[in-house]
């Protein structure tokens, strides 16, 4: 860390506290050379783990997965869409504090449950139902895309006319 004025590399740290925002240390420090000072911010890296699926690849975690299980599971549900990203900020600081470099993605599938359990009995009933019956969250996660396709398309089904048997569709 060299001093913004002379560029000398020794400094005292002479006050720390957090910021604001509580994320971030700021230090006052005082340059040994020139005696001026200055203020540093340090920043608590936020590096999420690696998923391990159940075949054992590897890919970064993704909140946004979390979050589009969630409101799946909570569709037409009084959960509101705060609550879901609390949900998801418990899931993703869950994975922090576990300070490793992997985390399996079981732990992300029930520690999603245990979420769900607390807030909304109908919404970890769906979840649960449908998550134990795959293999990993992301299959989970595939199927529920799956789900969301098929119920944007299925009105259009219904609406769209049809020839009977034997005749060509207009
Ligand atoms: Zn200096």
């Amino acid at each position: 860390m060299r001093c913004p004025f002379c560029h000398h590399r020794g400094n005292r740290v002479i006050d720390s506290r957090n910021a604001r925002e509580g994320d971030s240390i700021r230090r006052r420090r005082v340059c040994s050379s020139c005696k001026r000072r200055f203020t540093t911010f340090e920043h608590v890296e936020h590096a999420l783990p690696m998923v391990v699926k159940k075949d054992s690849r590897r890919e970064p975690f993704d909140r946004g997965k979390i979050v589009a299980g969630l409101k799946r599971a909570c569709e037409k549900r009084p959960v509101s869409v705060e609550t879901i990203d609390q949900v998801a900020n418990r899931v993703e600081a869950a994975v922090l504090e576990r300070g490793e470099a992997e985390v399996p993605s079981s732990f992300i599938g029930t520690t999603l449950m245990d979420e769900l359990h607390r807030i909304d009995q109908v919404a970890y009933v769906r979840f649960a139902s449908v998550y134990r019956s795959f293999k990993d969250i992301d299959e989970f996660m595939r199927e529920l895309e799956d789900l969301m396709i098929r119920r944007r398309e299925e009105p259009r089904d219904i609406i769209r006319p049809r020839g009977k048997k034997g005749e060509a569709a207009p």
